[in-house]
């Protein structure tokens, strides 16, 4: 794990381990707030609705203002995983990080309506009953957040691998062949938790494979896992994505998401950014699409507003492009470069920020610990 701020000073330009943290996982849920009313929306369309400068502040989805959808969900599911990986480690003895995130993912599964018993569809339209505080919540408490317990537009891929209760793993027959973004949307907090580049490429591809079968739908998860654990140390974001470009070298299937990558840098020299210069890097429902988009609007914009909005505003898949844009430049920039009435208006922020915490704090063994992520 990494050890928080004590090894590293804080300067003026340095937010810190710590906030840097905050900032990957509210930065990624801002933006994927910020897509999630335009998701389904032509560029022109939402040009027509919002003015020639597209969106640039929440608009209602899901009938309110900076709702997350499933990707921030699940993201916060990959970060419940790997924690109670670590405490299983530390306390009982070593736990498959891959198997602890497959039992997350089928809790999240369970928040979509899923009844892990009878496979049937059992949607709750009411939020179920908060437990008792102090109580002792079985199985964590995470899947007992009644705000989790909503469906916001999950994706066929992930719901279908999960619900066929078979997990896809590394160096065995793919369970599917998709690439969609699912499977990259979710893998920032392998970075996070990762001790070295190998291990964070490692842990994102662990993370996207479970549920995407196709080369392109996991090696991309590896590639954010490098790059958001390189922006962690404080390094540049040119830097991060050639280490991703390495890292991604090292397997002969990685072609096609290299090209990507290799692209956004190429654009993002090209001059100042452009809905239209984005779109040329595709519409993000494809895995290597959406990280190519991430990555581009992080390298062109020069703020962390500026990054996320032109990540949002095109014709295809907004809320996760801007999820892995504001994955990025929060880990670049820290918590602090988010604008704060985005932070006051999101949906789950104490939430998150408390996932983002518990990852800077990694382990602690005290029984209360435990209870909160009780192994896998
Ligand atoms: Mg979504």
């Amino acid at each position: 794990m990494n050890d928080g701020e004590s090894s590293k000073p804080t300067t003026a330009h340095d937010p810190g381990h710590s906030q840097r943290v905050a900032g990957c996982l509210l930065g990624g849920a801002v933006g994927d707030a910020l897509g999630a009313p335009i998701e389904f929306m032509r560029l022109s369309e939402i040009r027509e609705r919002f003015g020639p400068q597209g969106l640039r502040e929440y608009a209602k989805a899901y009938g309110r203002l900076g709702a997350i959808t499933d990707d921030t969900q699940m993201t916060l599911f990959t970060a419940e995983g790997l924690l109670r990986a670590v405490c299983q480690g530390e306390l009982k003895g070593r736990c498959d990080p891959a198997y602890a995130v497959y039992s997350a993912y089928l809790r999240w599964l369970k928040t979509q309506g899923y009844d892990s018993e009878s496979e049937s569809f059992s949607f709750a339209t009411e939020p179920l009953e908060r437990p008792e505080h102090e109580a002792v919540v079985p199985n964590g408490w995470l899947q007992h957040v009644n705000e989790l317990h909503a469906r916001r537009g999950p994706g066929n891929t992930c719901l279908g691998s999960l619900r066929s209760r078979v997990s896809g793993r590394l160096g065995q027959e793919p369970i599917n062949d998709s690439k969609g973004c699912g499977g990259v949307m979710r893998a920032a907090p392998a970075g996070i938790v990762a001790e070295s580049v190998e291990h964070a490429f490692q842990l994102g591809c662990e993370t996207s494979v479970i549920t995407h079968g196709h080369p392109t739908g996991w090696l991309t998860g590896g590639a954010l896992a490098v790059i958001v654990r390189v922006l962690l140390d404080g390094r540049s974001l040119l830097g991060a994505v050639n280490d991703a470009l390495f890292m991604l070298a090292t397997d002969a299937r990685s072609a096609e998401c290299r090209e990507a990558l290799a692209a956004a840098v190429s654009l993002a020299g090209r001059g100042r950014p452009t809905a239209e210069k984005l779109t040329t890097l595709g519409e993000g429902w494809v895995a290597e699409e959406a990280l190519a988009i991430g990555v581009y609007a992080a390298l062109a914009a020069g703020t962390f507003s500026e990054g996320v909005l032109l990540a949002v505003n095109h014709s295809g898949d907004s809320d996760s492009t801007g999820s892995i844009a504001g994955n990025i430049l929060g880990a670049a920039l820290g918590q602090g470069a988010i604008p704060a009435r985005w932070l006051e208006q999101l949906e789950l922020r104490d939430v998150i920020a408390t996932i983002a915490a518990d990852l800077v704090t990694g382990f602690e063994e005290t029984d209360a610990w435990w209870k909160r992520y009780p192994g896998c």
